[in-house]
């Protein structure tokens, strides 16, 4: 049988193909828009069936979840590279709030949406979403943040700065994706 030929995308994305991991709690209008956007950009996606948050990632005082404790239960899905998507807010380390989180060269990533409606119609937010998810899946595939202005690697711990960058990852970014992660799996 002969696949399907897709024309690859000519965007500078560290993915073209990542399974998704919805954790609640997670706005199932959300997870169909991020899967729609990724399509447009021909990520392929492959989603799986919504898991609990681990019992310990809640953080009752602070009303957030620890990000490495939800990184540690996608971890646990074999296929890589592989994204947790979640409405809850999160944190990590000494921060208050994180965006996302991944485990550098792992293939595994954990973004949250709890702070990417804030004050943003929908295709902010989608936008927003992108950028966060292509800047993690970035570190998951190994890239380290980068000072090219306008590059999704470029770090961000506001929305001002997620806004003010863009999707894609910059020409040298771009060259250091490992080849395996730029194949488009069936
Ligand atoms: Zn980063
Ligand atoms: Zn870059």
């Amino acid at each position: 049988m002969i696949p399907a030929t897709e024309e690859p995308s000519s965007l500078r994305l560290p993915v073209r193909a990542v399974t998704l991991v919805p954790i609640q709690p997670i706005d199932p209008a959300a997870l169909d828009e991020i899967s729609e956007a990724l399509r447009l950009r021909r990520v392929k996606v492959h989603r799986r069936s919504p898991i609990l948050r681990p019992r310990h990632s809640y953080d009752a005082r602070r009303r957030q979840l620890k990000a490495d404790a939800l990184l540690q239960r996608v971890a646990e899905v074999p296929e890589r590279p592989v994204l947790g998507i979640t409405n809850a807010d999160c944190y990590a380390g000494g921060l208050n709030f994180v965006f996302g989180i991944a485990q550098l060269h792992g293939g595994t990533a954990v973004v949250s949406l709890a702070r990417l409606r804030t004050g943003a119609d929908k295709s902010t937010f989608t936008a927003r979403a992108m950028k966060e998810i292509f800047h993690e899946l970035g570190h998951a595939v190994g890239l380290k943040h980068c000072e090219h202005r306008g590059c999704v690697m470029r770090f961000s711990d506001s929305l001002a700065d997620t806004d003010a960058k863009g999707e894609e990852l910059c020409a040298s970014c771009s060259r250091r994706v490992p080849s395996y992660f730029q194949r488009a799996l069936p």
